[in-house]
């Protein structure tokens, strides 16, 4: 699997857009210009990884669009080496940017013909140090409970309370709440007393959060 000079240059065009739309994270932008997005894509859409779009993965799934995924590990306010949890892998690249950001991370896929492609090709990219699992996100993972973060990608109707449960006191929930179409980006902060804190950000459109699982066929 290959990396060139081209990528790395289409790479560096979409971190200024990103930049341009309000990240200034200096890490983010910085895992966005090393993780090689095409590689995530079937070949012959190639030349959709750079560019800043959600793009179709097979399943009737999508990897996020970069800005989005951007915007979202903004929110986790990640420092150091904090235990994170992903609800829904997808293609996995949510979960490199988090790895890069310095977490440990889980990360949990409904649909197993996913969970079995991440699971082989993150360690071919070198990304083996992500724990695939899979499961119904809806139940979080209290194999590994509690987390200092938790983040959803995929649009959920309310705020789970089984992956509030699974928040380290001090820790947030990233989740966005809304209907089919459009969502509120949320941000739940569990305090000290077990009270919640809830923060709402902008728009967005993700694909729905289903309860139960698809085995692969
Ligand atoms: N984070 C992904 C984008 C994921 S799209 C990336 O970086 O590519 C949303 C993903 O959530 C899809 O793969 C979908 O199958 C998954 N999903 C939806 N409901 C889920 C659930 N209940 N548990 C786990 N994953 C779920």
């Amino acid at each position: 699997m290959k990396d060139s000079y081209r990528h790395k240059g289409l790479r560096a065009q979409l971190v200024e857009v990103i930049r341009q739309k309000g990240i200034d994270d200096p890490r983010i932008l910085d895992a966005i210009g090393k993780i090689p997005r095409h590689l995530f894509l079937d070949k012959a859409f190639e030349e959709w990884a750079y560019k800043d779009v959600a793009f179709p993965i097979g399943h009737e799934q999508t990897i996020s669009q970069p800005y989005t995924v951007a915007y979202q590990t903004q929110l986790l306010e990640l420092r150091g080496k904090m235990k994170v949890l992903e609800i829904g892998t997808g293609s996995g690249y949510q979960a490199c940017v988090l790895v890069e950001m310095g977490a440990k991370v889980y990360s949990v896929e409904r649909q197993q013909s996913l969970f079995i492609r991440t699971s082989e090709f993150l360690p071919e990219i070198g990304y083996g140090m992500i724990r695939t699992l899979f499961g119904d996100g809806y139940q979080g993972c209290e194999k590994f409970a509690p987390f200092d973060r938790i983040l959803v990608t995929a649009s959920s109707p309310n705020i789970p309370q089984t992956l509030v449960d699974q928040l380290k006191e001090g820790g947030k929930l990233i989740v966005p709440v809304g209907n089919d179409e459009i969502q509120t980006m949320k941000r739940i902060t569990k305090l000290q007393d077990g009270k919640l804190e809830e923060e709402s950000f902008g728009n967005f459109s993700f694909v729905p959060f289903l309860k139960g699982v698809v085995k692969a066929s």
